[in-house]
């Protein structure tokens, strides 16, 4: 539970960012579903409808709610219940990108209720490569269609917005999914030649389209960068020696897709791990269900995540993600300071500077490093 002094101490705060913050209305806002979350549930209370921009914005103001959400799909009567009184119209086509699915060593360290800025940035790369690896290429969604909002703490959401996607069923949805996690791909089939004695290997190219050629240019990329790459995909260490001197014959063979020149042993292994290498972490089923479940709620942009204090930005364009920054772009209450008592805070960089480490401290904090400790639980008033 946050302790009540501090929600006392936020709340009007909340309400006033409120008053002046980007517009954060969805499109067709009629036609969406909303719902708000308090200090312990992201949502704990559904089903709301408004009519404009003007009446959720009064709505934020007023009740101040640390979370808010909205449907990815367009009803009819987005307010009535149950879910299938609502008559469902369509719905977006979403991601749900979080750095804790990544995994990374770094979470061991600090935990999985922590973030630093190796997950944020290997977050920012993973969406990144969702949109212009699969996205674009392989689903040929233009650059209009695509969204793309930083989630207010540990990741990003991807919408894509026109009218084909709006009609895909659940299990059309279900098969997006499943190809940018590589669930289902069937090795053997780029290679039609193995196994068959005194034929020539054949393989895929890196031109080739869709997973073939994702799995050609990783090899290449691999071959190209550092020998200590090749043992991460179960190669041993004296045979990535090998290979890394082979390297140009190697690569001259997948480029015109003759794989005799590349001898790998433990295949299946190998390529079970390039694949891996090069899939979308969108971690457990229940990230899964976002991209399947029609009826989800997430996150409306631009407005404050109650675990962070940090805004859920939305990022102008795809290229904007690059230079994007979430502990400086996403920085909601830059004026004011805010003396707080930390536990033990490891520490962080939020707008340039360096907070912490802190153990059991008196500090004066510039507003949203103390909203940041207070909402993530290591420090109190
Ligand atoms: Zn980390």
């Amino acid at each position: 539970m946050l302790d009540a002094k501090v929600v006392k101490a936020l709340t009007p705060l909340i309400s006033r960012y409120y008053e002046t913050a980007d517009a954060f209305a969805p499109a067709e806002t009629e036609k969406r579903e909303f719902g708000f979350g308090d200090y312990e549930k992201k949502i704990a209370f559904r089903h709301y409808a408004f009519k404009s921009e003007k009446s959720l914005r009064k709505y934020m103001v007023d009740n101040a709610p640390p979370f808010a959400s909205y449907s990815t799909a367009f009803y009819q009567y987005p307010d009535a219940r149950p879910m299938e009184n609502k008559k469902l119209i369509g719905a977006e086509l979403i991601f749900d990108l979080d750095s804790t699915d990544l995994k990374l060593p770094c979470q061991q360290e600090h935990g999985r209720d922590w973030i630093c800025e190796k997950d944020l940035n290997a977050i920012k790369r993973e969406t990144t490569r969702l949109v212009e690896d699969f996205l674009i290429p392989d689903f040929g969604f233009s650059e209009n269609d695509i969204r793309i909002n930083f989630s207010g703490n540990r990741g990003y959401h991807v919408h894509v917005n026109n009218s084909d996607v709006y009609a895909l069923d659940g299990d059309a949805r279900k098969e997006i999914s499943d190809y940018i996690s590589g669930t289902g791909i069937e090795l053997q089939a780029f290679f039609p030649t193995l196994g068959l004695k005194g034929a020539k290997l054949e393989g895929p190219k890196p031109a080739d389209s869709g997973w073939g050629g994702k799995l050609a240019r990783a090899l290449i990329t691999t071959l190209n960068g550092d020998e200590n790459a090749l043992p991460s995909l179960g190669i041993d260490e004296s045979f990535a020696r090998t290979l890394s001197k082979k390297r140009a014959d190697i690569i001259f063979g997948i480029t015109t897709g003759n794989w005799d020149r590349v001898n790998i042993p433990k295949k299946s292994e190998f390529w079970a791990n390039v694949l891996k290498s090069i899939t979308i972490k969108q971690g457990d089923s229940i990230d899964k269900n976002v991209t399947k479940d029609m009826h989800h709620l997430i996150r409306m942009p631009n407005t404050l995540h109650g675990d962070t204090g940090l805004i859920a930005r939305k990022i102008s364009s795809i290229s904007a993600l690059e230079r994007f920054d979430p502990m400086k772009d996403a920085i909601a209450f830059k004026e004011g300071l805010m003396n707080i008592k930390t536990g033990r805070v490891q520490k962080f960089f939020m707008d340039g500077m360096q907070f912490g480490p802190y153990e059991n401290e008196s500090v004066e904090v510039p507003l949203y490093a103390a909203f940041y400790m207070l909402l993530k639980r290591v420090a109190t008033l």
